[in-house]
């Protein structure tokens, strides 16, 4: 390269398991990537480091930098679109969100940043959808189910898990000004419910308040629940979900008890839907599934079969008589064939689990079906500033793995 003062390294990067894409740094912070779109022709360009883009710490490695521009170029010439359009024209995508809150909302702070996208990246995520796939609703996918007919090309179906107050607050109006539709999928027993489940309240208090850990200590003591694990590691993220799991094992009404008892001593807005939301979601033609009732794992639950029909009357119940409710979302992802079984027999004709996989139109009209539904988390689709990248969610959702989930 002829440049004395810089170590030449050269990276490989696999783009979508095939592209090798070589990158030179030369001088003046300047680095030349070639990629050989064909044998004698390579395409090279330029890229100074204190572009726009990276301008501002905290400053990602140079490796990621480079990494991100080469996606962006690929995706702004149009090669991701023709990858998806040819590779998933016949594949249904069911995308699963959460919660969408703004950052200035009180109830953002101590949400689960895995489980919580900001309403910006939402509404850049549903731009998205439009330019790229057929937003479907589930009374389309329903119809085209029964009617044995074909779905548009590249279909994508959008649902929401839980039951929280912000679907309604935040993500409805964006879905009904760009005019989509989702499927929300509610616990029964949080309708109404002002604190959100005992999950959230704990992390929220052991992310957000410095004296969290003394106090659960202290909450579990006084209602004689024990985990065989060290509370000691719920110092980070990933420690303190691996507490809650631990957790989900113990008595979930003496969780819901320390739930309550933090909730009095916070003056968070409600976190779940109400029954007038929830009917003002049907109301704009949005359509609504259970999440079972309690929201504990249906293969670990004593009784499922109650679970999942106590769901579906309560939500029947709250929505009015010409409600059907026959869709439903596995709480925690979790299923097996007999909870599966539990669920067609109450009624479920549509059932959504979490594994992540984009669903094969073909045979589509098999009776034991389950649907695959792809999480979508900010933090794998913004930089390090949170801002978005379209780039980014191509990579990630259009070469999802696909095929039919079946029980037997
Ligand atoms: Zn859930």
């Amino acid at each position: 390269m002829g440049h004395d003062s810089i170590d030449v390294q050269v990276a490989h990067i696999a783009l979508v398991g095939y592209l090798k894409i070589k990158v030179l740094p030369m001088a003046n912070n300047t680095y030349s990537l070639s990629f050989p779109s064909s044998k004698d022709k390579a395409f090279t360009f330029k890229y100074r480091q204190n572009d726009t883009l990276f301008s501002s710490a905290p400053v990602p490695s140079l490796f990621i930098q480079v990494k991100t521009v080469v996606k962006e170029m690929i995706y702004a010439l149009g090669g991701m679109g023709v990858y998806h359009r040819f590779r998933n024209r016949q594949n249904l995508t069911v995308v699963m969100f959460h919660r969408v809150l703004p950052r200035s909302d009180i109830r953002a702070a101590g949400a689960d940043p895995e489980w919580t996208m900001s309403t910006d990246t939402f509404r850049a995520c549903l731009k998205f959808f439009k330019k790229h796939y057929c937003p479907i609703s589930m009374e389309q996918l329903a119809t085209a189910h029964v009617m044995k007919k074909e779905l548009p090309a590249c279909s994508l179906l959008i649902t929401f898990d839980d039951g929280w107050a912000d679907t309604s607050e935040y993500a409805q109006p964006i879905l009904d000004e760009l005019g989509l539709s989702a499927l929300v999928f509610v616990a029964g027993s949080i309708i109404n419910q002002t604190r959100p489940f005992w999950q959230e309240s704990l992390y929220h208090l052991l992310s957000s308040q410095p004296d969290g850990l003394a106090k659960l200590q202290t909450l579990l003591a006084e209602h004689q629940v024990s985990i065989s694990h060290d509370l000691k590691c719920a110092k980070d993220e990933e420690g303190i979900r691996t507490v809650i799991r631990q957790l989900g094992n113990c008595d979930h009404s003496r969780l819901n008890a320390i739930a309550q008892s933090l909730q009095l001593e916070s003056d968070l807005p409600p976190s779940m839907l109400t029954t007038e939301q929830l009917k003002n979601l049907t109301v704009a033609r949005h359509s609504v599934g259970s999440h079972g009732m309690s929201h504990q794992p249906l293969t670990t639950v004593k009784n499922p079969q109650q679970e999942v029909s106590e769901a579906k009357e309560i939500l029947t119940e709250q929505l009015g008589s010409n409600a059907s409710v026959n869709t439903m979302s596995f709480p925690h992802g979790a299923y097996n064939k007999d909870v599966a079984n539990i669920c067609w027999a109450s009624g479920y004709e549509y059932l959504f689990s979490s594994d992540s996989l984009l669903n094969r139109m073909q045979n589509s009209n098999k009776k034991n079906r389950i649907w695959g539904r792809i999480h979508i988390s900010e933090r794998a689709i913004t930089d390090m500033r949170g801002n978005f990248h379209p780039s980014m969610l191509a990579t990630w959702l259009f070469s999802r793995p696909s095929g039919t989930l079946l029980t037997k």
